[in-house]
């Protein structure tokens, strides 16, 4: 395999010709190639250290491309991306800054199913209904090799330091850091990096009408996935629901139970509580 950025481009512009709604592994095949292309962004602009700014990312993507990022004060989460006469536009709705990173870092995936040595771009693949998740996972997954670079020796000295998943307060340090969302941090450290095998988290708020406090999203470590034990499971349990409710009144902010076969560090922000897990050996 050759090393230019060039031929990294068209390989990826080959696996993307070769989608096919009929075979599900096409999809599959065009991870790696745009992985390489996320890697040799990073490369190419020389970044090393956190945060990793995107602004020379979209310059350097392609020669004859313009990418102009557009944000709109919207409290709306999402974005979205249009072809110009020389390259895109891409739209982003949210005044935060961790999102709009999210949202940019997603968007720049998309590019890569254009034909880029046209101007204006146009599409190689129009994606089927019943592709339209993968090819949203597959962006996130290039956002966060952009974001989050595996190549990044700062990436790798998180687990270096913390020998197990830092601390609710900890992981909003380095998001800080990093300038990324909470989720992507998440995900990237213990689904793409495989980091802390013991330990789960998972985004928790309370639902008015079921009068309770329900599970959002969680991310799993290894051995969590194959101990399958359900997050909704874990939450539901009225101790875990009491530990939650006093977690509220803020009689403390960080709490742990050591009866349960894992332990709990939770911790309660304006929109959601995060909780840690940690398996017991
Ligand atoms: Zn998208």
């Amino acid at each position: 395999m050759s090393d230019s950025y060039e031929d990294k481009l068209k390989s990826v512009k080959k696996a993307v010709k070769k989608l096919n709604y009929k075979n599900f592994d096409s999809w599959n095949y065009i991870k790696k190639p745009l992985q390489q292309i996320a890697i040799s962004l990073v490369k190419k602009t020389n970044q090393k250290n956190p945060p990793i700014k995107l602004e020379p990312i979209c310059e350097n993507i392609h020669p004859n491309i313009d990418i102009n990022i557009r944000i709109k004060n919207d409290e709306d989460k999402f974005g979205s991306m249009t072809p110009t006469e020389s390259g895109f536009n891409i739209y982003v709705f949210s005044n935060n800054n961790k999102t709009q990173r999210t949202v940019i870092s997603h968007e720049i995936g998309h590019i890569f199913f254009y034909n880029l040595d046209q101007s204006p771009p146009s599409k190689l693949y129009e994606a089927s209904r019943f592709e339209k998740s993968d090819l949203e996972w597959i962006c996130y997954d290039f956002g966060r090799e952009l974001l989050l670079p595996r190549t990044s020796e700062a990436i790798h000295e998180i687990d270096e330091y913390y020998s197990s998943l830092p601390s609710p307060e900890n992981l909003k340090q380095i998001t800080n850091s990093w300038e990324v969302t909470i989720d992507y941090l998440l995900r990237r450290l213990l689904h793409d990096l495989e980091k802390y095998d013991n330990s789960a988290s998972a985004k928790i708020s309370y639902d008015q009408r079921k009068n309770r406090y329900v599970k959002n999203k969680i991310w799993k470590g290894e051995n969590w996935e194959k101990k399958k034990i359900s997050g909704n499971e874990i939450i539901k349990n009225d101790r875990i629901q009491n530990l939650l409710k006093n977690l509220e009144k803020d009689i403390e902010s960080e709490v742990a139970l050591n009866d349960f076969e894992f332990k709990i560090i939770a911790q309660k922000y304006k929109h959601y509580i995060l909780c840690n897990f940690y398996l017991k050996d």
